[in-house]
């Protein structure tokens, strides 16, 4: 595979930007080897600056839920650009795509437009801090919920892909506030509550981890941080930064029947654009400024241009059957890959919810981050380059979860699992 212009640029990119990204899990670090650079997407797949072509697993960590450049996308933005990039001033869009969420995600009554899912996740808490008057907040265990302060301890995704468990930067003051748990251990979560239930904001989680791979919420369990939350005054805040418009057109708080008192969003509600949204209860969203007095606030927070991406994704993603077909081919991925490992006598498992899905080289079940770090991460690794080889290229880390988008259909999904095969046999 040539990969000569990809190895140019990614020289001239460490000379100038950190590890030669700018976001670290890009930098292939955890998978060794070079990243390739992409020259353009279309569909289901991605084609690097040397031509080779890759069915894309990734779909920019999330966004791309309807494929790359999907044309209905594209023309959205193409339109709305020409009349201008940024106003500065409210704009319709804005509007319509506060109508759409709020009518797909009941528990968001209003919401808030931002530019990435890490302010969203940022402002939530910040609301959830003024609101209650309290400063403690919990999070997960291998749960990320942007880059944070307060989110950067214990945090999955790249910050675990590198070892770090904590980020230098952080003012100890700031990370004694954030209070963590283990993932679907019912019993931890009410000891704490019934602990300091009283001095605790707030209680975020991503109710599927996809940055911990792919761990999903044992029978219940959410319900109960739910109830706990709700017996000690302390809200309960769904990022769906990922799970969103992905797992169930509502998201996972449809799928599982759970009405948080905020939620984070972004990804998807971006279309591919820098996005981010968080939203819930009425009396809530009324604390933020200028309605309220919680400060937040973003020179280009509802551009119309990615709103105009965003609406046209959300257009896109209520055809009916989208989800369950979106479900059918995760389905037929996963089932795929496991079939190829059995065959090859690989220990392997995967997880899956609508859309996204989590590799494991160890036997089942992943229930908790434990089980999930024990997947055998240096198989993981050559697994990885030998399917990039193959022209797949899957989250270049075993702790993020993959994505398979509408545009993956049976022709990309039989080459993927053909390339197993063979993966499976030279990673042993
Ligand atoms: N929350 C979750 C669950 C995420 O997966 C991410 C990013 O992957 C974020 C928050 C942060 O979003 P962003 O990278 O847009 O800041």
């Amino acid at each position: 595979m040539n990969t000569e212009r990809s190895h140019a640029l990614f020289t001239r990119a460490q000379e100038l930007l950190p590890g030669g990204v700018n976001s670290p899990v890009r930098a292939f670090r955890s998978v060794g080897g070079e990243p390739f650079f992409a020259q353009r997407a279309e569909a289901a797949y991605l084609y690097d600056v040397d031509g080779n072509r890759y069915v894309d697993y990734v779909g920019s960590w999330g966004p791309m839920i309807a494929g790359h450049a999907h044309p209905q996308v594209l023309d959205a933005v193409a339109k709305t650009m020409r009349d201008g990039l940024s106003f500065g001033v409210p704009n319709a869009l804005e509007v319509t795509m506060a109508e759409a969420i709020t009518r797909i995600v009941p528990s968001c009554e209003m919401v808030r437009m931002v530019n990435s899912g890490t302010e969203a996740t940022l402002s939530a808490i910040r609301l959830a801090r003024g609101a209650t008057g309290r400063s403690r907040i919990v999070k997960f265990e291998g749960c990320y919920h942007g880059h944070g302060d307060s989110f950067l301890v214990k945090a999955g995704s790249g910050v675990m892909t590198l070892g770090l468990p904590n980020s230098p930067g952080v003012p100890s003051a700031l990370a004694d506030l954030t209070l963590t748990l283990p993932y679907n251990d019912f019993e931890a979560a009410t000891k704490l509550f019934d602990e300091v239930g009283s001095e605790i904001a707030c209680l975020i989680i991503e109710p599927i981890v996809g940055n911990a791979n792919c761990i999903l919420p044992r029978d219940g369990y959410l319900q109960h941080l739910r109830a706990l939350c709700t017996q000690h005054g302390a809200l309960l805040i769904f990022d769906e930064v990922m799970t969103g418009f992905r797992v169930a057109l509502g998201g996972a708080q449809q799928r599982y029947g759970i009405t948080p008192d905020l939620s984070t969003f972004g990804k998807i509600i971006g279309g591919g654009m820098p996005v981010g949204a968080y939203g819930g209860r009425r009396d809530l969203m009324s604390q933020i400024a200028p309605a309220g007095p919680i400060y937040q606030a973003g020179t280009l927070s509802g551009n119309p241009v990615a709103m105009a991406a965003g609406l046209a994704t959300l257009e896109l993603i209520q055809a009916p059957g989208f989800h369950d077909a979106l479900e059918r081919s995760t389905h037929a991925l996963c089932d795929g890959l496991e079939a190829a490992a059995h065959e090859a006598g690989v220990a392997f498992t995967t997880t899956r919810a609508p859309g996204m899905f989590g590799l494991y080289f160890r036997e089942g079940p992943v229930e908790t981050f434990e089980d999930a770090k024990a997947s055998d991460t240096a198989r993981f690794n050559r697994f990885f380059h030998a399917m990039l080889e193959r022209g797949v290229y899957l989250a270049p880390s075993a702790f993020e979860a993959g994505f398979v988008s509408s545009a993956h259909g049976e022709a990309e999904i039989a080459h993927t699992v053909a390339a197993a095969r063979e993966a499976f046999a030279v990673a042993k």
